[in-house]
């Protein structure tokens, strides 16, 4: 096919997902064709910076060869298999292993599946599963957060709390009920201290628990880091507090760590970062630093007790994906927290940190800069019209997205979620790649200033 078709191809062929289809008709596909560490070329030959690590999963850059290697010796050996029925194979055998003795639940259990939203839908269900194998099958519902993000099935939207996840495609009356983002600098009172926020973000969750009944409430899900949502840092404390209460409640804490894993906020999983432990977790995306479509929920050893003797109550676990344990998924995957381990995955995200966060900070005194906020090697600049009142710019202004757009003429990916600009770089950044990351970012707001 002629390079130049294939974005007319594109445009009659492919509905794009979290696109805005007048958008692409107008400006075109991206096309990316190769990748070279944390560089991405495009169709037209145009190198650019990964700043998002493609969507905050390739921690390895973008041609790492020992991933290639795994997947085809895997295939060459056994190319595909399904884990129901017993059925297992020694590749998930042994990523099971490793990714439990790095988890803060090593003697848990993990159920693979090939997704971040998958793995969240697999987590609800074995609360479901658990409590009712507790004799509390009433409990059923969910608590989330405003601004989260879980995925999207149809119930990792309706557990989202944001209006373009939830507005058409939340399930009616689910049962899911939400409470306030721990973001202080949005959310907090005039003149309130971080302290005192939290404990208003708790006591609002204790409020909630208390109208609804804690008998009907399963769960609390929770992102450490919210991704999607802005990367909303909570304020230290939050987190112990809130476990506190939920466990006090008999409430289970799930702890999404889609995007926090695998050392993103400088530990191996963003609740260790926060200090919480809790009974669940789902992780994805930089399992395989995203070069296969892996997730997994991970239960503690006594969530899965109850769960399976439940089962066999029942007779089966009657949830399961064909492809969840593929062994080829979990050759990469395998492979991929071999290489985390061998490069000393937390050493060079805490050697980096500082860097990364002394860059952010920089940008905090930029005249559209509101907050600037990270953690590990994530982190965002909350662009606002007016820095003293904290005043948003009008949506229509889209102020964020055309910053995209000029991050892109500068060579640089990032991606605005509203108006806060994410930045999350492969973890195998260098220091002098962080400087052009930055730079090009500051050219990027330089130009909309
Ligand atoms: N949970 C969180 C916290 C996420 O950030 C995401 C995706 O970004 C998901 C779940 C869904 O993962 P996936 O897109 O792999 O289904």
């Amino acid at each position: 096919m002629m390079r130049n078709s294939l974005a007319h191809t594109d445009l009659n062929c492919l509905l794009h997902p979290q696109t805005d289809p007048a958008a692409l008709v107008a400006q075109g596909p991206l096309i990316l064709e190769s990748g070279d560490g944390v560089f991405v070329t495009d169709s037209s030959g145009r190198s650019y910076l990964e700043g998002m690590s493609s969507l905050w999963c390739a921690s390895l850059g973008f041609n790492e060869p020992r991933l290639a290697r795994a997947a085809a010796d895997q295939i060459s050996r056994l190319g595909t298999y399904h884990t129901f029925n017993r059925r297992s194979n020694p590749a998930v055998i042994e990523l099971a292993e490793r990714l439990l003795a790095l988890s803060p639940m090593p003697d848990g259990k993990a159920l693979f599946a090939n997704s971040g939203s998958e793995a969240v839908d697999t987590m609800i269900k074995l609360a479901w599963l658990y409590h009712s194998g507790r004799g509390a099958p009433e409990r059923r519902k969910i608590i989330s957060r405003r601004r989260a993000y879980h995925g999207s099935t149809v119930l990792g939207a309706t557990l989202s709390g944001l209006p373009s996840m939830r507005g058409a495609f939340a399930w009616p009356d689910p049962g899911v009920i939400f409470a306030e983002a721990p973001h202080f600098y949005t959310c907090a009172e005039a003149g309130e201290s971080e302290e005192a926020f939290v404990d208003r973000l708790v006591a609002e969750v204790a409020a909630l628990i208390a109208a609804e009944g804690a008998g009907s409430i399963a769960a609390m899900i929770a992102e450490p880091v919210m991704g999607a949502g802005g990367v909303i840092i909570p304020p230290s404390g939050y987190f112990p507090k809130l476990a506190e209460l939920l466990r006090e409640k008999g409430i289970l804490l799930l702890s999404d760590e889609v995007i926090c894993g695998f050392g993103r906020t400088g530990e191996w999983f963003g609740c260790q970062t926060f200090g919480f432990r809790p009974d669940m977790m789902s992780v994805a995306k930089a399992l395989s630093s995203g070069y296969q479509p892996i997730g997994a929920t991970l239960l503690t050893a006594e969530i899965h007790d109850v769960v399976s003797a439940e089962a066999s109550r029942l007779g089966v676990l009657g949830h399961g994906f064909t492809y969840a344990g593929h062994p080829v998924t979990s050759a990469v995957a395998l492979e991929t927290l071999k290489i985390y381990e061998e490069m000393d995955l937390l050493a060079q995200v805490r050697a980096r940190a500082p860097a990364f966060l002394d860059h952010i900070n920089a940008l905090a005194g930029h005249p559209l800069v509101g907050e600037a906020r990270a953690v590990g090697l994530i982190g965002a600049v909350e662009l606002v019209a007016d820095r003293a009142t904290r005043r948003p710019f009008a949506s229509e202004a889209g102020i964020g997205a055309r910053l995209v757009t000029l991050a892109l003429d500068q060579g640089l990916i990032v991606r605005n979620l509203g108006d806060a600009i994410a930045i999350c770089p492969p973890l195998i950044v260098t220091t002098a790649e962080l400087e052009l990351l930055f730079n090009r970012l500051r050219q990027a707001l330089d130009a909309l200033a």
